[in-house]
């Protein structure tokens, strides 16, 4: 049997036991916590240990320089808020759960698990979903009006790292990193098997594009780490909003008021 027939048998085995074993609510719930585990905390703990255990390798590959890396204390703080805004999103979604009933469901637990073609599918639409509406929303947060109430926190960091990702104000933490992610996949329908990938996915992306680090090329990380050490840059997360609009070129607003 060819690889992917059997991994993903495997997986409808495993969904099989988890629908026979607990209640609904009680595998949101699960699942939730465990995409923000396997997706965020454990991945941006170890961009963290990098710098703690490696740092001659560490500094090799930071995009930014060692003089201006955040402090021991600084990233501390970061950390103590960061996973407060986990925390406080597992707890919404535990208080809906427990509002509707564990025994049923709020996402899409269908028995079958959908098949590679849609689950590749629900990626991409949620891909670019995200970028439209993160971009959209971050560029509201850096109008000159919202700015200093909500964003200018998320940009305390400059020089990034991994946990910087979800360092923000909790109103732009629902706004720019949790419904963008989830609300579109949420709206389509897509089974919860599909949602989780895709969170994971874009979770570690997030930590990626803010370790500091220049490796795993895939999340570009110096796009928006350029954005943290310029501002007024790359607003998307991979690139095509600021491709169409003309954000990706440090400078483009300095252009259009030359031009106006
Ligand atoms: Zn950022
Ligand atoms: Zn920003």
């Amino acid at each position: 049997m060819n690889l992917h027939l059997n991994l993903h048998s495997q997986m409808q085995a495993a969904w099989d036991h988890v629908l026979a074993t607990y209640q609904p609510g009680t595998i949101e719930m699960a699942g939730v916590m465990g995409m923000q585990i396997i997706g965020f905390v454990i991945p941006a703990t170890i961009y963290m240990l990098i710098d703690v255990v490696f740092p001659k390798f560490s500094q090799r590959h930071k995009i930014q320089t060692a003089r201006r890396q955040p402090t021991r204390a600084q990233i501390a703080h970061c950390v103590k808020v960061t996973l407060f805004n986990h925390v406080w999103i597992v707890a919404v979604h535990a208080a809906l759960t427990y509002a509707a009933g564990f025994d049923k469901a709020m996402l899409n637990l269908d028995p079958t698990i959908p098949g590679w073609q849609t689950i590749v599918t629900d990626f991409i639409f949620g891909l670019l979903a995200r970028e439209i509406s993160f971009y959209y929303v971050h560029r509201a947060l850096h109008h000159p009006s919202i700015y200093a109430h909500i964003h200018k926190m998320h940009h305390k960091y400059i020089t990034p790292v991994a946990f910087a990702a979800e360092y923000a104000h909790p109103i732009e933490h629902l706004l720019a990193n949790v419904l963008p992610i989830t609300l579109p996949l949420y709206l389509k329908g897509a089974h919860f098997v599909s949602i989780m990938i895709f969170t994971v996915f874009e979770l570690w992306e997030a930590a990626a594009d803010h370790s500091g680090y220049d490796f795993l090329k895939l999340p570009p990380a110096e796009m928006h780490d350029l954005h943290h050490e310029k501002f007024r840059v790359n607003y998307g997360t991979i690139g095509l909003m600021d491709w169409i609009h003309g954000t990706d070129v440090v400078g483009w607003d300095r252009a259009k008021a030359k031009n106006a």
